[in-house]
């Protein structure tokens, strides 16, 4: 097509220099919702890729926060459901939980023991992919209430910190749509 969808979605990213903390380049993708005509090109490219019938998912589980906010709307267009992987401490069911190492410290994320079944085919969703801890503790999680993690997807990857190559790394597809070095 004459218009390039990721050069497109690129130019309504904001780049915030050291912020939450000196050094980094936070990459806010908030403009990207604020306009019905970008909102919609950033959902139907994710919603065109997951429709092809051999890639269709069973449900999509988000990542806490923004995850939320693109998985939910892509699980509605694919008519299938959402399920959300919280921050400890947020989500009142029995759950499991994963920790991962953080450059200071750790997180720890959780999902619900009855988010998923046995077998069941999932897309995993979130806004950026940096180190990639973030989102292999969600497959983790996944996995090990026996779910299928089929693909992942972000809508941004910065491949200069490694997250998209540990994820190749583990055999899980990542479709990304703009990448930022
Ligand atoms: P990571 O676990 O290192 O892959 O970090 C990914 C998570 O942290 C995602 O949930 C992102 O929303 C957030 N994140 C990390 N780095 C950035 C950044 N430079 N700009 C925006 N969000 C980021």
């Amino acid at each position: 097509s004459a218009l390039n969808v990721s050069e497109f979605l690129r130019e309504h990213i904001r780049t915030v220099a050291d912020w939450p903390s000196a050094g980094v380049q936070f990459r806010d993708i908030t403009p990207l919702l604020q306009n019905p005509q970008v909102f919609r090109v950033l959902i139907d490219a994710f919603v065109h890729h997951y429709m092809d019938p051999t890639l269709r998912p069973d449900v999509v589980a988000g990542l806490d926060a923004r995850g939320f906010i693109i998985g939910a709307v892509v699980a509605y267009e694919l008519n299938v459901g959402f399920v959300p992987i919280r921050k400890k401490g947020k989500l009142p069911f029995t759950t499991v939980q994963e920790t991962y190492e953080l450059e200071y410290g750790s997180a720890t994320v959780e999902l619900h023991t009855d988010a998923v079944t046995r077998g069941q085919r999932v897309l995993l969703i979130d806004d950026l992919i940096a180190t990639g801890g973030t989102m292999i503790a969600g497959v983790k999680l996944l996995e090990r209430l026996g779910a299928v993690v089929t693909e992942c997807a972000v809508i941004v990857d910065l491949p200069e910190l490694g997250g998209s190559a540990r994820l190749k790394a583990l055999g899980k597809p990542l479709l990304t749509l703009v990448d930022f070095e």
